[in-house]
């Protein structure tokens, strides 16, 4: 029979009904691939690049993608989270053509309470959709030295009560983030402009977080979220004061 090349792989995608994926010829090629590249040292131009990424939106259709790729004289690369040290999910050594058939969209989790189990498909990574992480590291590199530092919450811990403890952050709570930005002594005089533009990030991120209230914790108080107000308005029960002081922390 005709031999299968990367040409025959891309028909035979579409002649079975895949249709999300991208070849190097695509405009979305680039950020497709490198969009779960760990390492960077892999997105350097002297790395060879898959013929085509492939991300199939449903169980059969990885297998229809695996089908195509199979006759072909492209070798597969199964990527789910894109972590590995090596760059194995997304490189071959000795330039062996190859494809890309990237998990990402085979996310689902689904918990079977009886038998206290979870099946994670393995595409399943952060709750945060990988369009808008990208879109929250485009920002960040838009400033000066900026970081976001993300601590994850609920799981194991939303076995204990909110009101048990003095920290109350727990289920549907993902994360709590805190804002960065560094400069030096040399840049003091710039300082306004490092801290407008963090709250310019600040902003940006509104979409993405907790809302009505915006919430923070109380130990990263929070003053463009709200002001401390324990003081106690004539006729207030101090337990109205601390309900108030709450409030107006978003909590
Ligand atoms: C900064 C850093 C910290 C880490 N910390 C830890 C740690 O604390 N503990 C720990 O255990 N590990 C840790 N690792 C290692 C990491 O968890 C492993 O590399 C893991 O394999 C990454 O999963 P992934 O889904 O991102 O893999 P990928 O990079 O997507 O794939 C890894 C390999 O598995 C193959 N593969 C991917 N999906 C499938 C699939 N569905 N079926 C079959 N094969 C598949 C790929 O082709 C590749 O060969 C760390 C890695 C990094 C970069």
């Amino acid at each position: 029979g005709a031999v299968a090349t990367p040409g025959n792989f891309s028909s035979c995608l579409v002649s079975n009904g895949v249709k999300n994926f991208s070849l190097p010829t695509s405009p979305s090629y680039a950020g497709l691939l490198n969009s779960s590249i760990f390492n960077l040292r892999f997105t350097l131009p002297s790395v060879a690049g898959p013929a085509a990424v492939v991300l199939p939106e449903s169980r059969d259709e990885l297998r229809r993608a695996i089908l195509c790729a199979r006759p072909s004289s492209l070798a597969i690369r199964v990527r789910s989270g894109g972590h590995s040290y090596e760059g194995l999910s997304y490189t071959t050594e000795n330039h062996v053509p190859f494809v890309v058939v990237d998990l990402a969209n085979l996310n689902r989790v689904r918990v079977e309470p009886g038998s206290a189990t979870a099946w994670a498909e393995s595409g399943a990574t952060a709750p945060i959709s990988r369009h808008d992480m990208a879109e929250i590291v485009r920002y960040l590199s838009t400033g000066p030295t900026g970081s976001i530092q993300l601590d994850p919450y609920g799981g194991a811990m939303a076995r204990v009560g909110s009101s048990e403890t003095p920290f109350p952050h727990r289920a549907r709570n993902l994360y709590s983030i805190q804002y960065g930005v560094i400069w030096d002594r040399s840049q003091v005089a710039r300082a306004e402009e490092f801290i407008g533009w963090l709250r310019s990030f600040y902003k940006f991120m509104a979409p993405y977080v907790s809302k009505d209230p915006r919430a923070a914790y109380v130990n990263y108080q929070d003053l463009d979220l709200g002001v401390n107000n324990w003081t106690r308005a004539a006729g207030w029960s101090s337990a109205e004061a601390v309900a108030r002081a709450r409030t107006s922390w978003g909590k």
